[in-house]
């Protein structure tokens, strides 16, 4: 967070004109907008701007069933994930050169903004999970956008495909005329809120359920083009 000292600050108004995000007003920064980017920090002509580290969640690293998993708890109110977001990847990076795992499954925010694109970074395939409504397509067409920008292979999955069928035969045209390959699709299954209520996996409370089934299968098809 940057922070301005009145008593170096010459009131040039430079730092104001040139934060992008608006978080400067009358020579005080807000504490909300500010994006810790620093440019204010490095453009004042007085050195009038400190910077000062701000916490805002947690990282964990914890033991599951089904492998080592980093994780964050961003605390209530803060906006600045970002820098969260990338950490738990470099843990997760670490965990898998140690542990000697060829994979990393990266569970990215919705949207396009700053913890997704920080949740992109290296990564080799991105799969956009959409559903089926108009907001659904608006958002995959930029997350497409987004992921072509960073040069990632795009695939997509269509989640509560059956509530909208002529949605998802929209869906589907459009991924067909991008040459986006379709790895799956998951029918509305009420045991997937269930499951969540449960706190475990879907696959795993109800392994026999249309979504479960789903979901493995695209597994397959998954693993066969990421392993
Ligand atoms: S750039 Fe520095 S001197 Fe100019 S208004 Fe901002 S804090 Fe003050
Ligand atoms: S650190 Fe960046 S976002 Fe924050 S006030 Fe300075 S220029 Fe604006």
């Amino acid at each position: 967070l940057a922070v301005i000292d009145p008593e170096r600050c010459t009131q040039c108004g430079l730092c104001e004109e040139k934060c992008r995000f608006n978080a400067i007003r009358d020579f005080t920064v807000d504490s909300v907008h500010c994006e810790g980017c620093k440019v204010c920090v490095i453009i004042c002509p007085v050195q009038a701007i400190d910077f000062v580290e701000r916490v805002c969640g947690h990282a964990y690293i914890s033991e599951t069933e089904y492998g080592p998993m980093s994780h964050a708890r961003l605390i209530p109110g803060m906006e600045n994930a970002g820098k969260l977001v990338s950490l738990v990847r470099q843990n997760a990076k670490k965990l898998a050169e140690e542990g000697g795992h060829e994979l990393v499954l990266v569970d990215g925010p919705p949207g396009i903004g700053c913890p997704v694109i920080a949740s992109l970074a290296d990564i080799d395939h991105g799969l956009v999970v959409v559903e089926p409504t108009l907001s659904g397509i608006h958002d995959l067409k930029r997350a497409l956008e987004l992921l072509n920008h960073f040069k990632v292979e795009a695939l997509v999955c269509i989640n509560k495909h059956d509530l909208n069928e002529e949605n998802t035969a929209a869906i589907k045209e459009f991924c067909s005329g991008e040459e986006i390959e379709m790895v799956g699709q998951i029918p509305f299954d009420p045991d997937v809120t269930k499951a969540m209520v449960d706190g475990r996996p879907v696959v795993e409370y109800a392994p026999d359920s249309p979504a479960s089934e789903a979901i493995k299968s695209m597994w397959e098809r998954l693993a066969s083009i990421l392993v």
